[in-house]
């Protein structure tokens, strides 16, 4: 133990449990080694480093209660360290499933698609103005889920082609569609990269794309790219 070596300025050693059980002869010959004295074997020597061994022996009990008071409180503060560094760990691992829960992917592929339309561009082919981002690849291409959510509905919608409502654990839906075909059905649990489907032409579209829409509580579209950028991925 580290803090005992503090015990060695006192000028115990083993011998000095020998020389306070009496052995005199040891005693005195030790006496005049460290005394540098002729008078070995005189009474004064010894009742001196007698007197010497006693204070020793009280300065190393002292010392002995000092270093456990020491040890004790370089315990607790072991302690109390280990229990911040613990509350420390436990927050950081919160903190990253939080941001892992709220890090969103790309639902196709990088490199496999192109953006063709972004969010507000306005256009004959639709009735209003632009409501989503469009991925276009090829046709059957996987489509995966952008992130953790419940499937709330999957089935055919006009314009819109098959489509599949993903709801988010904050209430954003995220609609995926003119697919091609479906690989999930209303009610299952999908997690952020799932493959949840694949890129069609269904719909009134000019050629094969997923059309992304970002409806935060279920209300109106907001611009999928921003979406995405919020939550830590440029598409
Ligand atoms: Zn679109």
């Amino acid at each position: 133990m580290a803090l005992a070596a503090t015990g060695a300025l006192t000028v115990g050693n083993p011998d000095d449990t020998q020389v306070a059980s009496g052995n005199l002869q040891k005693l005195s010959a030790q006496a005049s080694v460290f005394s540098g004295a002729s008078s070995v074997g005189s009474s004064g020597a010894l009742s001196g480093r007698e007197r010497a061994v006693s204070r020793d022996s009280q300065r190393e009990a002292m010392q002995d209660a000092a270093d456990q008071q020491l040890q004790a409180a370089a315990e607790r503060q072991a302690r109390q360290r280990n229990a911040a560094l613990q509350a420390l760990a436990a927050s950081a691992e919160k903190q990253a499933s939080l941001i892992a829960r709220n890090l969103w992917q790309l639902p196709v592929t990088r490199g496999v698609y192109h953006l063709t339309s972004r969010f507000g561009e306005c256009s004959l082919l639709w009735s209003h103005c632009h409501t989503g981002l469009d991925f276009a690849a090829p046709s059957g291409t996987p489509i995966h889920a952008i992130a953790n959510g419940v499937v709330t509905s999957a089935g055919y919608d006009g314009a819109y082609g098959n489509k599949t409502v993903v709801t988010l654990a904050d209430g954003t839906e995220i609609w995926y569609c003119h697919q091609t075909s479906y690989l999930v059905s209303s009610g299952q649990q999908v997690q952020a990269g799932d493959t949840i489907g694949s890129v069609g032409s269904t719909g009134n579209v000019t050629g094969p794309h997923v059309h992304i829409e970002v409806r935060p509580g279920a209300g109106d579209p907001v611009d999928p790219y921003a979406a995405f950028i919020a939550h830590g991925i440029t598409p």
